[in-house]
């Protein structure tokens, strides 16, 4: 158990049950412009989200490329800053610690990266790649130390003889295994993987979540799972958040969320989703423009320009997030 103690009294679990808790969080990056490269602007990468993980569950979230969901996912981890919100963690309001406080915290929540090439050091060994953290943060011997990197690697899945070898020398399945070996090397509780498949073929994409549920069930872990690919999402997910330019739109179980979605962009996303049986016709429904800057995000609700359902209310007031049924939020004023 972390030693951290840092609580803020305005921010409080809301439910015992929880890993983690986002209040109304946000991440801007500031937009430098002028002779001086003052702040101009801001790039709204997340806008406004929350929800919550419990403990031992997956939450995978959606949306498409620029979203913001990997923004959301590098501020929890506290690798960049929010700019306003919080961010509950194992009892422990994280939004603001720093030094020693964030360094404690960080053995227990760890990322698994897309790209695992460019995020493993090509100039160490595997052995040495995945002792790392260990040696960072425990004071255990050499013997023990090999032993415990041996034991992860067959726990992922990778022969010994892998500890002696460097990265280039695998294919990008096993680079994956990788990471993920690393990534568990200090018993995390919470592991965001942010695509952690999309780099990789068709062919070792199964193997590599099938590998992940196997881990989660064994080292009791909490996952936040992020991907553009629903079919991917909904293999590893409890319950999904939908994602749109910087905002939580909808978020609900699983089974509710593919059997029955309320949010507009949602029923465009899963009308996308190819039928496993061709017999079967689906009525895609498509979408008009592109996805607007996050710069200037339009006034009301964000999905509006392109919403086939907008009314007139829509471009005036934004929507909150809210549950609209059992275990069902939505952003819309479809459901007001
Ligand atoms: Fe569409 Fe209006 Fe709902 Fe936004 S609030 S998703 S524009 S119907």
């Amino acid at each position: 158990m972390s030693s951290v103690s840092i609580h803020n009294k305005d921010s409080a679990f809301t439910n015992f049950e929880n890993l983690l808790e986002i209040h109304n969080l946000k991440t801007y990056y500031p937009v430098k412009g002028g002779f001086f490269k003052r702040t101009i602007g801001n790039v709204k990468a997340v806008d406004n989200i929350t929800f919550e993980i419990k403990k031992g569950e997956t939450l995978g979230l959606v949306g498409e490329s620029g979203c913001g969901k990997s923004t959301a996912g590098r501020t929890i981890l506290r690798l960049l800053k929010p700019t306003e919100g919080s961010i509950l963690f194992d009892g422990k309001d994280i939004t603001r610690i720093h030094g020693k406080h964030l360094r404690e915290i960080r053995k227990d929540m760890q990322m698994v990266f897309q790209d695992p090439y460019a995020s493993l050091n090509p100039m160490q060994m595997v052995g040495d790649i995945i002792a790392e953290p260990i040696y960072n943060f425990t004071k255990k011997s050499k013997t023990e130390l090999k032993k415990e990197v041996m034991d992860l690697l067959d726990k992922v899945g990778l022969p010994p003889d892998a500890y002696y070898k460097y990265a280039h020398e695998f294919s990008g399945g096993q680079r994956q295994r990788i990471g993920i070996a690393r990534s568990l090397a200090l018993r995390p509780k919470l592991i965001i993987a942010d695509e952690p498949v999309s780099a990789l073929d068709v062919s070792v994409q199964s193997q590599v979540l099938n590998l992940l549920k196997d881990l989660q069930e064994e080292f009791d872990l909490t996952f936040l799972f992020i991907a553009h690919d629903l079919s991917v999402v909904k293999h590893m997910s409890d319950r999904i958040g939908v994602m749109y330019l910087g905002n939580m739109v909808e978020i609900a179980d699983k089974g509710l969320l593919y059997a029955e979605p309320l949010h507009p962009y949602t029923q465009a996303l899963i009308s996308a989703i190819p039928s496993p049986d061709p017999r079967i016709k689906k009525e895609r429904i498509i979408l008009r423009g592109d996805v607007p800057s996050p710069i200037n995000p339009p006034s009301g609700c964000p999905f509006h320009p392109r919403c086939p359902m907008a009314m007139e209310e829509c471009s005036k007031l934004k929507p909150v997030l809210k549950e609209v049924k059992p275990s069902h939020r939505v952003a819309c004023h479809l459901y007001s």
